[in-house]
């Protein structure tokens, strides 16, 4: 591996240079939906985020097993251990089976996802197929001792649990703030603590996803899922577990708590989470009304939206942050994204009209180092567009004969731009994929009125000359001339 990437550790609270457990191989777990609602923003950025490592590493020679979820069960309305199944719930509501509702939304999001041209994981495990596993997993931790049975459920002991490890490690946080911070039980609870947490829930009689286990007809507690899916794909110890920061704690807090107690040591090695989305300097949430799906944002239909944006301005505004950052949007920001991803696009299609000369005035490995080491400092996705933007302006110069390239460093940079822009970043051309989908008619019609033109300015027929490029101009097509020919474009 000629990479030296490095990543921001949650565990450790710094860049470390990254070290996989393997040579040559990685292991990343992601955390990923609740399928019981349409994917919105919030789901665009970690998705985009982990893609992006997922690509990086890929290209860096790595074989990678990534596995991401689908949480089908056991992420109550309150988050903890009270309320309803999320999806029971909307499956009540709806008078649906509950796998409808996790199929019909499991369905949508890989919709959404395929628009942003975010890979399929190697492995998506559903929290509902993987009961088995999480019920060994609980025994385990039982048996370890640092779990108690109450009344057909099972929790977590967190105090008996952090006299032996850290519970808090992760967020920073230690059991006496979190003792402070969490409300005293109202004693109609299973539990002894407030801060303990369900591995295992017994089931009302009026709750509908229930599975058999020794301890009582119920299902998982939410925390459970990943732990064992975890270990079941990527075995005891593994490389990196992302996943938004929203989730850090008590999500991937309790994660460790119930694999270290489990295991008898740590999953993961490097957690890696990604920052928050606000929609015009506001946090997202429904009873604030800013709450946009990514359908709303394809079609432009929801009431704070001033247009439709594409998948590939999504994507290109959230590569834009570094993802450690928080990235709010607006439609001043969604705009200016949308003019540079059109900048970039144009200036990967301008890379066929160069060309090669017998020296090169400039030095596209340049470029590669730039991108490189962007992406090896913590996936620092704005270094590497400002660098692709440095060389548009190059690319354009190229064109217009200011600068100069030989056909090898031509090959090499066309290389270097397509790997970054398609392969890492994984940008689409839009255009080019909707001329691709319906039969490009303009393309070839364009290019034989220009070279009708060329002829008639060969022959000083300026009249006729300019009769094709206003007529082309009146349909929306701008001829730009040059010294060895014309370009041009829709406006
Ligand atoms: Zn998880």
């Amino acid at each position: 591996m000629d990479s030296k990437l490095s990543l921001y550790n949650t565990l450790t609270r710094r860049k470390e240079e990254f070290e996989p457990l393997v040579e040559g191989r990685v292991g990343m777990y992601v955390c990923g939906p609740t399928v019981y609602g349409d994917p919105h923003l919030g789901h665009a950025r970690p998705s985009v985020t982990f893609d992006l490592l997922f690509r990086y590493l890929k290209a860096s020679g790595y074989k990678v097993r990534y596995v991401r979820n689908i949480t089908d069960v056991g992420h109550l309305e309150h988050d903890a251990d009270e309320g309803e199944d999320k999806i029971a719930k909307k499956a009540r509501l709806e008078q649906l089976e509950p796998m409808e509702v996790a199929h019909y939304y499991t369905e949508r999001y890989h919709k959404a996802m395929e628009a942003l041209n975010v890979e399929t994981p190697s492995i998506e495990p559903h929290a509902s197929g993987h009961i088995i596993e999480q019920i060994e997993m609980v025994k385990r931790i039982y048996d370890a001792g640092f779990a108690y049975i109450s009344n057909g459920s099972v929790y977590f002991d967190v105090e008996k649990y952090n006299a032996k490890y850290h519970y808090g490690k992760l967020s920073g946080r230690n059991l006496e703030d979190i003792v402070v911070n969490t409300r005293e039980l109202d004693g109609q609870s299973d539990k002894r603590h407030s801060f303990d947490f369900a591995l295992w829930k017994k089931a009302s009689p009026e709750h509908i996803m229930r599975w058999p286990s020794p301890w009582s007809d119920g299902f998982p507690g939410w925390h459970m899922e990943c732990s064992a899916m975890s270990t079941r794909y990527l075995g005891e110890r593994f490389d990196i577990h992302g996943g938004g920061m929203d989730l850090m704690f008590p999500h991937h807090e309790c994660e460790i708590a119930q694999s270290t107690a489990a295991l008898g040591h740590d999953s993961a090695r490097y957690w890696v989470h990604n920052n928050m989305v606000t929609i015009n300097g506001q946090k997202m949430g429904k009873s604030l009304g800013n709450f946009i799906t990514l359908e709303e944002l394809f079609t432009g239909s929801h009431k704070l939206l001033e247009q439709a944006y594409t998948p590939m301005t999504i994507r290109f505004f959230v590569l834009q942050a570094h993802y450690r950052s928080t990235l709010d949007f607006s439609n001043e920001a969604l705009q200016a994204a949308e003019k540079g991803l059109d900048r970039l696009m144009k200036g990967v299609d301008a890379l066929a009209k160069v060309k090669p000369s017998a020296t090169s005035t400039v030095k596209p490995e340049e470029l590669e180092k730039r991108c490189r080491t962007a992406m090896d400092d913590d996936l620092n996705s704005p270094m590497v567009i400002s660098a692709l933007f440095d060389w548009v302006r190059i690319i354009n110069q190229l064109v217009e004969g200011q600068q100069t390239i030989t056909a090898e460093d031509l090959e090499l940079l066309k290389g270097i731009v397509n790997r970054y822009v398609f392969d890492i970043l994984g940008l689409r051309d839009e255009k080019a994929a909707g001329a691709a989908s319906g039969r490009d008619y303009v393309t070839p019609l364009v290019e034989m009125l220009l070279e009708e033109r060329l002829k008639a300015r060969a022959a000083k027929d300026w009249a006729a000359s300019d009769r094709i490029r206003d007529g082309l101009a009146a349909a929306g097509i701008r001829v730009k001339d040059r010294k060895d020919g014309s370009d041009w474009e829709i406006e």
